[in-house]
């Protein structure tokens, strides 16, 4: 007789997280990250990393990345598509500032769709917008671990020297200022804001408030993953 596969195919998770610049995505999707075993994929952090290696796209981007604009979909929907070919997405993905327009948003459908797959989740951060422009304008990180810091919210213990691994060298993003980060909100409630409406009609929407402890906001989340994979 022929053996019974009794197994029950899961799907990865597909989680995106939206919300303005300074919401708490990226702290939160890392911590996700680490506890979910989850692959965390911010299309900011390879936007960053084309504009450091000076490739094609990263050239093309680099002054709208400045402006606080958006960067085209052709360029972010290339790279995403390179980055979701790659192997360990096979974790499942916390999609982190993608998609940021209603035609990423399309493709991101189709994309999953090819392999039979469909978003999990989309996670609304509810923030305040003017709270948003002070969180961005003060924030930093270490060079060498990223873990994320604040002129005025979050300090080192010992000044100078990250909690998390000693470093001593941090880092600002260019992008990190009052100016920007105005241009960077409008952006969201142009381009991204509608979304929301896009992921309730598929029935996959979740709504967070955001404004709370980094602590509280994550247990929050960490209580949607594991209701929405279950
Ligand atoms: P973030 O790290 O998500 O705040 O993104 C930083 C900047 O990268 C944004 O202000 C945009 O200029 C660009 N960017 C990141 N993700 C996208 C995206 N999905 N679509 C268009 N531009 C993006």
């Amino acid at each position: 007789m022929a053996d019974t596969d009794n197994t029950v195919e899961t799907k990865p998770a597909v989680l995106i997280l939206l919300g303005p610049p300074g919401a708490g995505k990226g702290t939160q999707a890392r911590m996700l990250e680490e506890r979910f075993g989850l692959v965390q994929l911010s299309t900011g952090d390879l936007l960053r990393g084309a504009v450091a290696a000076g490739t094609p796209a990263g050239l093309a981007a680099k002054a709208v990345m400045e402006a606080g604009g958006l960067v085209s979909d052709e360029i972010v929907l290339a790279i995403l598509r390179e980055r979701m070919a790659q192997p360990d997405v096979q974790a499942g993905v916390i999609l982190d500032g993608f998609p940021r327009t209603a035609g990423q948003a399309e493709a991101l459908d189709a994309l999953l769709a090819h392999s039979g797959q469909k978003v999990t989740a989309a996670i609304s951060l509810e923030v305040d917008d003017e709270a948003m422009i002070a969180r961005v304008a003060g924030r930093y990180t270490c060079g060498t671990c990223g873990e994320g810091y604040h002129d005025e919210f979050k300090q080192p213990a010992v000044a100078g020297t990250c909690d998390k691994c000693g470093g001593t060298e941090f880092k600002r993003r260019a992008d990190d200022n009052a100016e920007t980060a105005r241009a960077r909100l409008q952006a969201y409630h142009a381009q991204t804001a509608p979304l929301i409406a896009h992921y309730g009609a598929l029935g996959v929407l979740e709504k967070i408030d955001a404004m709370g402890g980094i602590e509280d906001i994550a247990s929050g989340l960490g209580s949607i993953v594991e209701r929405v994979s279950a």
